[in-house]
């Protein structure tokens, strides 16, 4: 009987082999608990009809049990010495695909147009890289793909902003772009002791399924920029953030009160206490004043 790449003897043994340690700047933390890895298997509930995305496959832990369950899986990964690895460890699975390529390098429809056809349906389900989380979530799905679900291990901090409630301190930039697209929960929480090496923070496993915008705008990359400004300085009021990003001048000021008594907003208020469709509105707003 094969014994699993993820169990912890096996990850270790096939380090050692290749004369690899976890490498630090591409965030290589190797899951060797199974039941984690099922865990994640059930969270994505994985068919035979199922395409999947893995980004970071690594040595192929995850990957291995994404294969069992899945139609077929295309993987990407960023290290070279990973990718030597993964032709042996995954040599067994002919449904999986490895590519060489920093992901978020990847034009990502056109890579998944060419491996599972134009258009196809995809899950993501990854073992994230800590360092790039948030820029992975944001190219995933700012890449219009006909994606059905994407279960992600991150740190646990970034999953409790994916969530987080107007006005507390985790709310922001993210948990706002974030409910633009998908709707959020946690998965499964994981402890460090679930990794070789353990990481330092803890983590979890977050799911998100698509939703249509519920105010779809013209711009969503508009829209965004415009909430990183608002959120810039974020014990500042709105009103200095503002001005910040559209200027001082008298005239400008004029519009930003229009906007702001157009969008129903109070200028003293801080950006965090502003749901997507008060950013929505106030964006609104501020075009119609042609800022
Ligand atoms: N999937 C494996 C597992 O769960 O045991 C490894 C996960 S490890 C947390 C993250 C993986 O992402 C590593 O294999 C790392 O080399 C890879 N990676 C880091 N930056 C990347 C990037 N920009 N594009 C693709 N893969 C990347």
């Amino acid at each position: 009987k094969t014994i699993d790449i993820a169990s912890p003897a096996r990850t270790q043994a096939i380090l050692n082999q290749y004369g690899l340690r976890a490498k630090k700047k591409f965030g290589q933390n190797f899951l060797t608990d199974g039941n984690i890895l099922s865990g994640i298997v059930s969270a994505a509930d994985l068919g035979p009809e199922d395409h999947v995305v893995e980004i970071g496959p690594g040595i192929g832990g995850l990957t291995e049990y994404l294969a069992r369950a899945a139609k077929a899986v295309l993987a990407f990964e960023i290290d070279p010495d990973m990718v030597k690895i993964l032709a042996e460890t995954l040599a067994p699975y002919d449904n999986v695909q490895v590519r060489e390529q920093d992901v978020l390098e990847a034009d990502l429809k056109t890579v998944l147009a060419k491996y599972f056809g134009e258009g196809a349906a995809v899950k993501v389900v990854a073992n994230l890289p800590y360092y790039i989380t948030t820029p992975i979530l944001l190219a995933l799905l700012q890449a219009d793909l006909n994606w059905q679900q994407l279960v992600v291990m991150m740190q646990k901090e970034v999953a409790d902003r994916l969530s987080a409630k107007p006005g507390t301190k985790e709310y922001g930039v993210l948990t706002v772009m974030l409910d633009y697209y998908a709707a959020v929960s946690v998965a499964l929480k994981v402890p460090a002791a679930a990794f070789n090496p353990a990481p330092n923070v803890d983590s979890a496993v977050v799911s998100l399924t698509p939703k249509p915008a519920e105010r779809p705008v013209d711009s969503p990359k508009q829209l965004f920029s415009l909430v990183k400004s608002c959120f810039a300085h974020r014990r500042k009021s709105l009103w200095n953030n503002l001005l910040q990003r559209f200027g001082k001048e008298e005239g400008v000021k004029d519009q930003l009160r229009a906007a702001l008594q157009e969008a129903g907003i109070e200028s003293g208020i801080r950006a965090e206490r502003l749901t997507l469709s008060d950013f929505t509105d106030l964006y609104l707003a501020l075009k119609k004043q042609e800022l």
